[in-house]
């Protein structure tokens, strides 16, 4: 096992190559690490702007090995890497964060849902659906509408289908592919926040002021932070952070999406054990953004700050919308953060603006 906190010159893995593995390195090598990473795509976004990048399944066992033979510290940028892998790279001697717990509690969106409530972490009302008998028995209890999801792999609103009558059971279940799936009660919620939290290894948790998220058919379009809110709101987010990092005993920082009800209450709606694209505002809005302060977490530095010195308003670049680098760097306050990555697919995250709109101190609870 590595001293730490680990020293400059120290070499950080990163499993996985996209867009949060390639802001992460380069948050790293400003930290003066060098990085490798693990993704089966050749000439990978991150791997672009790290030391060396192993062209390798996530669990060839080969890669794993030199992985961790070569990195004194490892860590994910997405969390469907295979359990497997992460105890495979522990075995080789390195350091894995966040560990496998976090990783098997977020990959499931069942057992992430039971961790939440025990943890006083609250959610919307859920059933565990195994085949469409189940999924009958389950409307029965959640009620309708109700949204079925995949226990596993879904992302940015794929794997899932509402439910507005029972007649549809049949048709929602083939439409997730008959896999084993999760019912959701519908959260009948006024806006969507988001908490970036961080963890490091002596336990403290710090969090930055949470953000206020717009999705689009199940893509995130738009994070404004800091969001306004009550200091009771704060106060809750605060709690929440702390309860579902120490739970896991986590390193590293987290993301936490929630749902915010009338009235201040609030309901998580998913975790992700990585960076998170909720988060990408701090890059512009913090003297410490989030992926250095994953970097700090990991390596046991001590966390960076978690203040905001800017309101910013965070939009994606979706496809073709990555052209709007055109217009947008050449304006004012604007930020411009591409991906490199080649060909501008419907929906693929190309890229994101970052609009300084002014001080952080001009969002007023409310
Ligand atoms: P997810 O993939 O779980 O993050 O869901 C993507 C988006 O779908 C969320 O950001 C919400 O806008 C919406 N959504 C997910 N679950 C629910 C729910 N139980 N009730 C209402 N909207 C939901």
């Amino acid at each position: 096992m590595p001293d730490l906190p680990l020293s400059p010159g120290s070499s950080i893995g990163i499993l996985g190559g996209g867009q949060l593995g390639r802001m992460l390195s380069q948050a790293a090598s400003r930290l003066g690490f060098d990085v490798v990473i693990l993704d089966p795509e050749d000439n990978s976004p991150a791997g672009r702007v790290s030391r060396g990048q192993i062209v390798a399944a996530y669990d060839n066992e080969t890669a794993l090995d030199v992985m961790g033979r070569v990195c004194d510290v490892v860590t994910f940028e997405f969390e469907n890497v295979p359990a497997s892998s992460v105890e495979r790279l522990a075995r080789a001697g390195a350091l894995v964060a966040p560990g496998p717990m976090a990783l098997a509690v977020a990959q499931d969106r069942v057992s992430e849902k039971t961790y939440l409530n025990a943890v006083g972490a609250t959610t919307v009302d859920f059933a565990a659906v195994d085949d469409l008998e189940g999924l009958r028995a389950a409307l029965d209890v959640i009620g309708l509408p109700a949204l079925l999801k995949t226990r596993r792999e879904g992302y940015d609103g794929k794997g899932q289908v509402w439910i507005r009558r029972k007649g549809d059971a049949r048709r929602a279940w083939e439409a997730i592919g008959a896999r084993p799936a999760i019912l959701e009660a519908r959260a009948d919620f006024e806006r969507e926040l988001s908490i970036i939290a961080a963890r490091g290894r002596d336990g403290a948790v710090g969090l930055y002021p949470p953000g206020e998220n717009v999705h689009e058919g199940g893509i995130l379009r738009t994070t404004t932070a800091p969001a306004t809110l009550s200091p009771a709101v704060s106060r809750r987010a605060r709690a929440i952070a702390e309860a579902v990092l120490d739970g896991l005993d986590y390193v590293g920082v987290m993301g936490i999406e929630l749902f915010a009800l009338k009235g201040g209450r609030l309901l998580v709606n998913e975790i992700a054990p990585r960076v998170h694209n909720t988060g990408h505002w701090t890059q512009d809005g913090c003297a410490c953004d989030q992926f250095e302060q994953h970097i700090r977490a990991i390596a046991g530095w001590p966390l960076g700050s978690f203040e905001a010195q800017a309101r910013v308003e965070m939009t994606n670049l979706l496809g073709p919308e990555v052209e709007q680098w055109r217009t947008a760097s050449g304006e004012a306050g604007a930020c411009v953060h591409l991906y490199g990555k080649g060909e501008a697919r419907a929906g693929r995250k190309m890229g994101h603006i970052n609009r300084v709109l002014g001080p952080a101190r001009q969002a007023r609870a409310r």
